[in-house]
């Protein structure tokens, strides 16, 4: 006796039906902007990881690779090579008397001969070989797939390179040379550990600055 009337009831089922219809609607809108927003957001985050990456591998005065990026690559590039019987050349380089570039020219043009040293250094390699700051006024080259003959051509041409450069600054122009010291995996018949060719190239290095600098040392 108290039912409602049966029209009534199909009344207010369409009444809600149609609710139901119009915010399932804007539930899908709101997806919809939801996902875009997403997509958005991905790209974004993937933008700021790339470039945080390219940030913690990079040496911010020069733009060449860091010291860390180039261990973590030597480390890579000797464990390949001994697996492969392949060698790999490192040459270590240190700008010739750079503490009177700093002295003459002032620590600004110090400054811009190193940013001109490391993209020379870049244009003179190949592109599988790594060219990094390795501290101060001093660089390193990883020359993988390359025995110790054309290694030592590589580094006569990077010497050569660096000592024919004419590097302006505010009007002056600013000379420079530069000492190598150069080791390979295939001057010994023991595998060799990535300390051990640092350190090797590091003595030769040594030799090269004793010897009178502007030169390689194997
Ligand atoms: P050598 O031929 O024996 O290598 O002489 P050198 O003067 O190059 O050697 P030393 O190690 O005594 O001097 C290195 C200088 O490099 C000292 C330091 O002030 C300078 N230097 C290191 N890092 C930077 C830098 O980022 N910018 C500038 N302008 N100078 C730097
Ligand atoms: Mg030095
Ligand atoms: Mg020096």
């Amino acid at each position: 006796g108290d039912m409602k009337p049966f029209s009534l009831i199909i009344q207010e089922a369409n009444e809600e039906l149609q609710r139901l219809n119009l915010s399932y609607e804007q539930v899908v809108l709101e997806l919809k902007q939801a996902k875009r927003n997403a997509e958005t957001l991905a790209v974004g985050l993937k933008e700021a990881n790339d470039k945080l990456r390219e940030l913690a591998i990079r040496d911010e005065l020069t733009g060449l690779y860091n010291h860390r990026y180039f261990q973590d690559q030597l480390e890579n590039e000797i464990t390949r090579a001994a697996r492969y019987k392949h060698p790999v050349s490192l040459l270590l380089l240190d700008l010739d008397f750079f503490k009177k570039v700093n002295d003459t020219y002032g620590h600004p043009a110090g400054d811009h001969v190193l940013r001109e040293t490391g993209s020379t250094l870049n244009k003179l390699v190949r592109q599988s070989d790594t060219v990094a700051r390795y501290g101060g006024e001093e660089f390193a080259i990883i020359l993988p797939e390359t025995a110790t003959t054309s290694a030592k051509v590589l580094a006569q041409r990077v010497r050569r390179g660096i000592e024919q450069l004419r590097i302006k600054f505010e009007k002056q122009t600013i000379p420079i040379t530069v000492s190598i010291g150069l080791a390979c995996t295939d001057m010994t018949d023991a595998t060799m550990s990535r300390t051990e060719i640092i350190s090797k190239s590091d003595q030769a290095l040594y030799r090269a600055k004793h010897e009178g600098r502007n030169r390689v040392a194997l």
